[in-house]
C-alpha cells in the first residue's frame, strides 16, 4: 500500500469504527469474518475476536429468527442479492438486542460471489417504540368496542354484530331473534343507593345476562344506559322465549335489592322481543325498533314482563 492508501485506509477505519453501525465483512468461500467492528463487543458482550465463522453469528440468534434469518440471508447472497434482516442477538449475558443488519453482495470479475460486506444496526429503540404503537393499537381497538363500565360489548360492536347476523340470517333464511332488556325503576336505584352503588348494579346485571347466552353465536351488549340486548341467531321465537325467561330467573335469583322500587323489593326488569327471518324488504335497524315497541310495551304494563308479539 502507498502511504496515501494507507491514510486514507486508516481514515476510513477510524470512521467506521466510530459510527453506531457495526461493520463487518465475511469470505463466502470459507465462510468465516474477514472483519468485524469492535463496536460489536459494545453492543452485545462478544469479543471482537470471538466472531470467526458464520456458525458463530448464526448461533448468537434468537432460535426463533435463527432458522429464517440464516435460510433468507444464505438464499439472498448465493444469488447476489443485497439485502437486509432484522433479527434478534443474543448478548454475552443471555439478553437479547434487535438487529437490522444491511448486507451488500460483492462479487469477483467473473460474476461469482466473493464476499459479503454489511452493517449490523441497533434497532431496539425503533422496535421497542413498535412493540408499544401495537399494543396501544389493539387497546383502543378493544376499547372502542368495549363498554368502559361494565365491559361487556358495546352499542357500536352491537351495531356491527347485528349487521353481520342478519346478512347471515337473510342468506340462509334463517330466524334471528332479538331480546332488548331495560332495568325497571333504575332512576329510584341511583336515588336511593347513589350513583356509584348503581355502576356496581349495572356491572352485576350485564355479568349475568351475559351468562344466559350459551351458544357460541349468541351476542351480548351494554344498549345504553341500563338498556341490554341479546342478539340469538339461528333461533326462532320459542326458543326466544326461554332465553328470555332464563334471564328473568337468574335476575330473580340473584335477589338485588331495590327497596325503592313500586314493583317489589328487588331488582327486576322489562324485556322486549322479536324474531324473523331477514329479506331485503326489511332493514335491521326497523326490527330492533320493532323490539324497543315492545319494551316499551312491558313497561306499559306495569314492568317485570316480556312482550314477544
Ligand atoms: P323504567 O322502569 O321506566 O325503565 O324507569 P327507569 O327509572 O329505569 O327509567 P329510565 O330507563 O328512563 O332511566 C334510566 C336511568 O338509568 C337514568 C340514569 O340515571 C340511569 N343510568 C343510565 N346509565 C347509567 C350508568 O352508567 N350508571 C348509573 N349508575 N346509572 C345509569
Ligand atoms: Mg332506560
Ligand atoms: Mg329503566
Amino acid at each position: 500500500m502507498s502511504t496515501e492508501q494507507t491514510t486514507n485506509h486508516d481514515v476510513y477505519k477510524t470512521l467506521l469504527e466510530s459510527t453506531k453501525a457495526i461493520p463487518w465483512k465475511i469470505d463466502w468461500q470459507t465462510m468465516t469474518f474477514a472483519y468485524i467492528g469492535p463496536q460489536i463487543e459494545t453492543l452485545l458482550g462478544w469479543s471482537q475476536d470471538s466472531w470467526v465463522s458464520a456458525q458463530d453469528w448464526a448461533s448468537r440468534m434468537h432460535p426463533e429468527d435463527q432458522a429464517w434469518v440464516v435460510d433468507f440471508c444464505v438464499s439472498q447472497s448465493r444469488s447476489g442479492t443485497d439485502h437486509e434482516a432484522d433479527y434478534r442477538a443474543l448478548t454475552k449475558d443471555g439478553r437479547y438486542v434487535w438487529i437490522r443488519d444491511v448486507v451488500h453482495v460483492i462479487r469477483n470479475a467473473a460474476g461469482e460471489v466473493e464476499s459479503l460486506v454489511g452493517f449490523m444496526l441497533d434497532i431496539s429503540e425503533r422496535k421497542k417504540t413498535e412493540e408499544q404503537l401495537l399494543k396501544l393499537q389493539k387497546e383502543l381497538e378493544e376499547l372502542s368496542f368495549k363498554d368502559g363500565l361494565t365491559g361487556v360489548a358495546n352499542r357500536r360492536m352491537f351495531d356491527s354484530v347485528l349487521e353481520i347476523e342478519w346478512t347471515t340470517a337473510r342468506r340462509h333464511g334463517s330466524p334471528l331473534s332479538l331480546i332488548m332488556f331495560d332495568i325497571d325503576y333504575f332512576k329510584q336505584y341511583n336515588d336511593h343507593y347513589g350513583h356509584l352503588q348503581g355502576d356496581e348494579c349495572l356491572k352485576q346485571v350485564a355479568t349475568l345476562l351475559a351468562s344466559s347466552a350459551v351458544r357460541a353465536r349468541d351476542f351480548f351488549a351494554r344498549f345504553g344506559g341500563e338498556e341490554f340486548v341479546l342478539i340469538l341467531p339461528d333461533t326462532d321465537a320459542a326458543s326466544a322465549q326461554l332465553v328470555a325467561h332464563r334471564c328473568r330467573n337468574l335476575l330473580f335469583k340473584a335477589q338485588i335489592p331495590h327497596a325503592n322500587s313500586p314493583s317489589g323489593q328487588i331488582l327486576s326488569l322489562s324485556m322486549g322481543a322479536g324474531t324473523m327471518i331477514p329479506t331485503h324488504q326489511e332493514q335491521a335497524l326497523s326490527f330492533v325498533e320493532q323490539v324497543d315497541q315492545r319494551l316499551y310495551q312491558a313497561k306499559q304494563r306495569g314492568r317485570n314482563c316480556l312482550v314477544n308479539a
